[in-house]
């Protein structure tokens, strides 16, 4: 299958001119059927990269028709051996982990080395994670009567749709498609618009192993594409990562097939920092929380930072210091730690978050760092990440989701009104709480609602650990074993008689 083995593409502007008018249905490289295409912009530049293929309701058909073939075969391989051939893909894409990660950097403006080398990482170690999991999606025996068995068995569900966003999605899109395919399933995924070539990359670099049809990738709007993917009726599931207003349409469209979903949504994530914490972890903490190296265009972005009186003053401190140390740049550039926002329209959204924050009756909105002053980058969407103080919890700032860089330092003298605070939002993906006292540790882990609840750490999704929001931040869990069996396959009951 590897006679014509794909060789990596450093320059990532001549893979994303490679890559214009492709979609990948049935292991095939094409365009869409109207012929149609829709801009891919550098954000660090705004340049032109790439024309991505716009994909529409008649690819959407072509594609599920192809994936619902190939899915038959594909099921009645072990699944093991599955496993293999996604763990193989893992292998081969360690290979492309340089040239994926330039394209990201091109197309999403994200840093070369604190962001985009770091995913493209990751998703060859998340293939292979699923990878080893084949074995594990086994059934169960009843004791029922005598002479009586009693099974059941794990089975795929059929066409697997996804929709990924374009902050991280070639994580994203791992989380999804590896435990699909090591399930049996075959997947569609249809790709954010502003993000269409790294995925596609990805994907086509899978495709050298994997039989055609069992991974196809469509890029085009959301509207017109996303939404035919989802109303198709050839697809039995559907796992969407993106905003919260986008996944409740989402939901309404799957009710009406009665299909499940999984819904990863947005978030407002607390921290709580207590007096006796140790203040520069904490600071590490919440930057590396608050994703300032992603320009905070994270879902589980430490945004609402609150600070237990005594060490407030010296947190704020301490953490405009450590962001201000961070360099904004070309996203191509090993030296650069912050690069741009995804697009003119987030730009917007995020200066407007600011410029309304700074209007509120005590608000400081402390600018760090400082703007690229290269002549190349001046059109670039570049924000200064922001620390605000003096926002109340209950001010828009502290409510919605901004998804830039933008934190709200909030301070608090007693743990109970923290708590209160923390848990006083629409969403539940993730909370922090930084104390060196056991019992206010184990306290916070109880009390705080969220899917995932950290004490004096700030790690991203890991591989193995159930991750995903409760509340407005989603349904179901990705990431881990239970993800992969409680969201990609149906259980089946067989009771044999034997009298
Ligand atoms: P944002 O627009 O803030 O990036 P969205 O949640 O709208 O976030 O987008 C996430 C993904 O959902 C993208 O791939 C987008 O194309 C897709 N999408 C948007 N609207 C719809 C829709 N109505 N039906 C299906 N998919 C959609
Ligand atoms: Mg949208």
């Amino acid at each position: 299958m590897l006679q014509n083995r794909l060789e990596p593409v450093l320059d990532p502007r001549a893979l994303a001119r490679a890559l214009s008018n492709k979609l990948l249905i049935d292991g095939t490289l094409v365009p869409a059927v109207s012929g149609r295409t829709f801009p891919v912009v550098n954000p660090a530049t705004q340049e032109r990269v790439a024309d991505a293929a716009e994909g529409a309701a008649g690819d959407v058909d072509v594609a599920v028709k192809a994936a619902a073939k190939a899915q038959k075969s594909w099921a009645k391989l072990a699944a093991r051996e599955r496993g293999k051939l996604i763990q193989e893909c893992g292998r081969l894409l360690n290979d492309h982990v340089e040239e994926i990660a330039r394209l990201i950097a091109l197309e999403t403006g994200k840093a070369l080395r604190t962001e985009s080398r770091v995913e493209a990482g990751v998703f060859a170690d998340i293939l292979t994670f699923y990878g080893g999991l084949g074995s594990e999606l086994k059934g169960e025996s009843v004791p029922f009567k005598p002479g009586m068995l009693t099974l059941t068995q794990r089975e795929p569900i059929g066409v697997v749709g996804t929709i990924i966003p374009w902050n991280v999605p070639l994580l994203l899109m791992a989380l999804k498609i590896a435990p699909a395919m090591v399930a049996g399933n075959s997947v569609i995924v249809k790709s954010a618009e502003e993000a269409p070539l790294a995925v596609l990359r990805a994907c086509q670099v899978m495709n050298q192993i994997l039989p055609p049809g069992v991974l196809s990738i469509l890029s085009g709007d959301g509207p017109q594409c996303g939404a035919p993917l989802v109303e198709h009726k050839g697809v039995g599931k559907v796992t969407f990562t993106g905003s919260v207003e986008t996944g409740k349409l989402i939901y309404k469209m799957a009710s009406a097939k009665l299909i499940p979903v999984t819904l990863e949504l947005g978030g407002k994530s607390p921290m709580i920092v207590m007096n006796d914490a140790d203040l520069d972890k904490a600071v590490d903490g919440a930057v590396i929380g608050m994703r300032f190296t992603r320009q905070g265009q994270s879902c589980t972005a430490s945004s609402r930072i609150f600070v237990q009186d005594a060490i407030h003053d010296a947190f704020v401190a301490k953490l405009k210091a450590k962001v201000d140390a961070m360099k904004m740049g070309d996203p191509l550039e090993e030296g650069t730690d912050i690069g741009t926002i995804i697009s003119q329209q987030q730009f917007d959204k995020v200066k407007s978050y600011i410029a309304f924050g700074e209007k509120a009756a005590g608000a400081v909105a402390h600018r760090c760092s400082a703007l690229p002053r290269n002549k190349e980058l001046e059109r670039g969407f570049y924000v200064q990440p922001v620390i605000f103080t003096g926002i109340s919890n209950d001010h828009k700032l502290a409510r919605e989701e901004i998804f830039g860089p933008v934190t709200c330092v909030i301070k608090f003298k007693e743990y109970e009104d923290a708590i209160r605070q923390a848990n006083d939002s629409d969403f539940g993906l993730a909370a922090t709480i930084w104390t060196r006292d056991l019992k206010t540790a184990l306290d916070a882990t109880q009390r705080l609602e969220a899917g995932l609840v950290q004490v004096n750490q700030n790690l991203v999704v890991q591989a193995n650990m159930s991750y995903g929001g409760i509340k407005q931040s989603g349904l179901g869990k990705e990431a881990s074993l239970e993800s992969m069996l409680e969201h990609f396959t149906q259980k089946k009951t067989i009771i044999i008689n034997l009298n």
